[in-house]
């Protein structure tokens, strides 16, 4: 089965109204001692199980776009050194347009020449008035800007995160993001449907009653809007979230939707790997500290000094984890012979009435291969996993 490494930036210039992610603001002093701290933790987990096979490195955050090349050489050699990262291995870099502002072009082209592969583009939205209310801090000039940069450094494979269902967004606002989106011709399309998280002043505003709180009947149908928009584009929906054009699947992604295994590094990561769920500490500042003291035993793979929680995970949860992941894939679904090959049973004898009654409600369709949501369960989705844990 194949292994990715996620790979947790936790820096931001500004932080969005909307954002509850593990980033920090006014830290970038860090970033160097980070870097070293990053790469002590990928040698650690490395020499565990030296040479392991990568076939995906996801850099996420935060804003990875605030490291330099230089420091991503570090990094990425690193990993090289400890892991046998396969050629052909996608390696995703998560951007903000406003970095690639000035210099994009050459910051990109260096990037892709260590061999970083695919740029995800936090977009979110093509009205200025949207960008403003999520504390955004770049404009829509930037984003088509930042993808001239990185189709002219070299980059062929191209993400836009895009947020519908926000507060006073309407429907002609999010078909004009989703056709400004479209023409820019990106491979891979991601929407998200705005969450109001605890702790982040968009909850605030809509606690205090300057802000609606977001309306659901209107976020289904942006949702389904999309759906069409992206279908008459020739974007194949692959996920109950992700769009893409022929072959562009994002690997990194699908291993998780497959739930397959991926280590974690950086703070705040996740990771699944060695039968294992387990989380790095959140605080940059723990984690350096945590990282650059003297080790004094080997720990059990894939742990380092910074993972502060890990959880063997049982056959049970492992076996509804799967489920829940597959069926979000809705073109391959759950297949039932690669859950037989996994588990060792069969998925009908395990999980038969259950689905066989979302079946008649029109949520789950059943083939001799294969179960899968169909349009309706895409939306009650949650109602199907429910019966599943
Ligand atoms: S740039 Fe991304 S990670 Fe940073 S604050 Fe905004 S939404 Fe959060």
């Amino acid at each position: 089965m194949s292994l990715s490494a996620y790979l947790h930036i936790p820096f931001c210039a500004f932080k969005c109204s909307y954002c509850a992610f593990n980033t920090y603001t006014h830290i970038e002093h860090l970033i160097p001692r980070f870097v070293e701290a990053l790469c002590l933790e990928i040698a650690v987990v490395g020499n565990q199980r030296p040479h392991q096979c990568l076939w995906t490195i996801f850099f996420g955050g935060g804003t990875p776009s605030l490291l330099s090349p230089q420091q991503f050489e570090q990094i990425l050699e690193t990993l090289d050194r400890h892991f046998d990262v396969q050629p052909n291995a996608e390696v995703t870099l998560e951007a903000n347009p406003a970095d690639l502002r000035i210099g994009g072009v050459v910051y990109l082209a260096a990037l892709r020449a260590l061999g970083i592969n695919r740029i995800s583009l936090g977009m979110q939205s093509a009205n200025a008035n949207e960008l403003k209310l999520f504390h955004r801090r770049h404009d829509n000039d930037d984003v088509a800007g930042a993808v001239r940069s990185a189709r002219a450094a070299g980059f062929d494979n191209l993400n836009l995160d895009l947020i519908y269902g926000a507060p006073h967004q309407t429907i002609d606002s999010w078909k004009n993001t989703l056709e400004q989106a479209v023409a820019l011709q990106p491979e891979h399309l991601s929407l998200y449907a705005l969450g109001i998280e605890d702790g982040t002043p968009m909850k605030a505003w809509v606690e205090r009653g300057h802000l609606p709180a977001p309306d659901d009947d209107l976020t289904a149908d942006m949702y389904e809007l999309a759906t069409d928009v992206l279908a008459e584009a020739g974007y194949i929906q692959y996920e109950i979230s992700n769009w893409a054009k022929p072959g562009r699947e994002c690997r990194h992604n699908l291993q998780y939707w497959r739930n397959w295994q991926y280590l974690a590094f950086g703070p705040g990561a996740h990771g699944f790997a060695g039968g294992v769920r387990y989380a790095v500490t959140r605080s940059p500042h723990w984690y350096i500290k945590a990282m650059m003291q003297p080790a004094s035993t080997m720990l059990p793979y894939p742990r380092s000094p910074a993972v502060d929680q890990a959880v063997e995970v049982t056959r049970e949860d492992e076996i509804a984890e799967t489920l829940i992941m597959n069926l979000r894939l809705l073109r391959e679904g759950m297949s039932l012979s690669e859950f037989a090959a996994r588990f060792g049973a069969s998925l009908m004898s395990l999980h038969g009435d259950h689905f066989r009654r979302a079946e008649s409600l029109g949520l789950i369709e059943i083939a001799p291969d294969y179960v899968r949501l169909t349009r309706a369960g895409r939306l009650l989705s949650n109602q199907v996993f429910q019966g599943l844990v």
